[in-house]
């Protein structure tokens, strides 16, 4: 196998930064080989500054990329996750395989300009606009794995159990109908996929939309099935995201839905709890006991004003994270570690609250939880800059304005805490293939070209 190497003078390993970095993978993308205080073989290319783990982005629902900025207006007198749900439904309904595949593909783009090398994507919308399923029952998963295949990213595909429209097996509404699936239907859907994510080097999960989209029984047929396919497969599941889904259901069940989860599903490592938002300090103690990972989605939760999650009391607990951009009002990993950081700031009023005694730099220590957070949520090897992870990196501009001239360490934490929007990524790599030179995809143009023709035909279809 042919073996690719990268040096760096500065690079974040898992246990922190180090100086005179030669990493080296074989043709399949896999590091075999990371040495600190190296000297640099001729000839090796050298990293043009600090060189970071690529980002995990956790979750994404990749059509609503075509869908930002158009809800940022009152439309009744308060606004609210429900009443942004319903226009998004609306835009739902006209996405068609084509304009997904256009849309997907540069937001997978985008992503990778901003620092993520890998999705997990949510999948949910699979039918045409009146719940008649395709000839193929998978040509919407299709158009996306081929989407990450053309930008390069890598991609956790999770395809989504949707049945109910609210807790106690409430019917779904009409404008549910695209997501509608038996729990058969759902199984048969993941054997389809089962082979062409492999052959793409993709992996394979299921998202169970939340507990009031899928009754108990389907929850427990579906975890099953999904578990005899692959007994390693992760499973994602929006849990507490919004007060109103809480009391619901209490309502319906006596339990606040982190609490009825732990107590009617296998939940473990395999699992990612999304928006965990609104738990009790007993849920938030008993979740991060499962080894779950928290699914933090800072910019979509600010957009959607959902609450801030409690960091310090899940960390006090061993809690596992990473970061999503869901809904896609922002396509940045620094910047959601900077919402993060800044929710947690302004509940506590305190600085620096996500550092941590080994890393004090809160940027370093965000990074390389979210990376490893990330990782396990995936069921990918992506957990950073060592020997056996897949080489995804990523290396910031040490002459951008925001960094030059600041001493190494202080580089990562001026890209995410004073980079004002811009990027001060140079270059990016999936696997160990190079994805961004000089901050650029170089599908960027056609790639964008074809978003803006997807989306305006999108929005015309109203
Ligand atoms: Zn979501």
């Amino acid at each position: 196998m042919t073996t690719k190497q990268l040096f760096a003078a500065n690079a974040l390993l898992p246990t922190g930064w180090a100086r005179d970095v030669l990493v080296a993978w074989d043709g399949a993308g896999r590091i075999t080989h990371v040495a600190a205080d190296s000297a640099a073989p001729a000839g090796t290319p050298v990293a043009p500054g600090p060189l970071i783990p690529g980002m995990p982005n956790l979750h994404s629902h990749a059509f609503q990329r075509a869908f930002a900025g158009l809800t940022e207006y009152r439309a009744q007198s308060q606004d609210s996750f429900w009443s942004w749900r319903n226009l998004m439904y609306r835009f739902a309904a006209r996405i068609t395989p084509e304009s997904l595949e256009s849309i997907a593909t540069w937001l997978y783009i985008e992503m990778l300009e901003a620092g993520y090398t890998s999705v997990c994507e949510f999948h949910y919308v699979h039918h045409s606009p009146d719940g008649t399923p395709y000839a193929d029952d998978a040509t919407l998963s299709l158009a996306l794995l081929r989407a990450a295949q053309r930008a390069g990213i890598g991609i956790t595909l999770l395809p989504v159990l949707y049945q109910t429209s609210g807790f106690g097996a409430k019917p779904p509404r009409a404008d549910q109908a695209r997501f509608i699936r038996s729990t058969d239907s759902m199984l048969s859907l993941l054997e389809r996929l089962a082979t062409a994510t492999q052959a793409l080097g993709a992996n394979l999960g299921l998202a169970p939309h939340s507990l009031r989209a899928v009754p108990p029984d389907s929850l427990t047929a579906a975890v099953q099935g999904l578990t005899a396919l692959n007994p390693q497969a992760p499973i994602h599941i929006h849990i507490a995201e919004q007060t109103q889904e809480v009391e619901d259901c209490i309502a319906w069940s006596g339990q606040r839905p982190v609490q009825w989860l732990l107590d009617h599903a296998p939940v473990d490592k395999r699992w990612c709890l999304v928006h965990a938002t609104h738990m009790t300090p007993q849920e938030y103690a008993d979740a991060a006991a499962t080894g779950a990972v928290a699914g933090i989605c800072p910019t979509t939760e600010a957009n959607l004003g959902d609450g801030i999650f409690d960091m310090p009391l899940w960390l006090q607990h061993g809690g596992r994270w990473g970061v999503g951009s869901d809904s896609h009002a922002c396509v940045n990993a620094a910047e959601e570690l900077l919402m993060l950081e800044y929710g947690q700031r302004l509940s506590l009023r305190q600085r620096n609250v996500l550092a941590t005694a080994a890393q004090p730099e809160v940027a370093t220590a965000m990074t390389l939880q979210a990376v490893q957070g990330g990782s396990q949520a995936s069921g990918r090897a992506i957990g950073g800059l060592a020997v056996g992870q897949q080489a995804d990196m990523v290396a910031l501009d040490a002459q951008h304005v925001a960094l030059a001239g600041l001493p190494a360490h202080s580089m990562l934490s001026a890209h995410v805490f004073g980079s004002h929007r811009t990027s001060a990524i140079a270059s990016l790599w999936v696997a160990g293939a190079q994805r961004v030179a000089q901050g650029r995809h170089v599908l960027h143009d056609s790639a964008a070209q074809a978003f803006v023709a997807a989306r305006s035909m999108t929005i015309a279809a109203g």
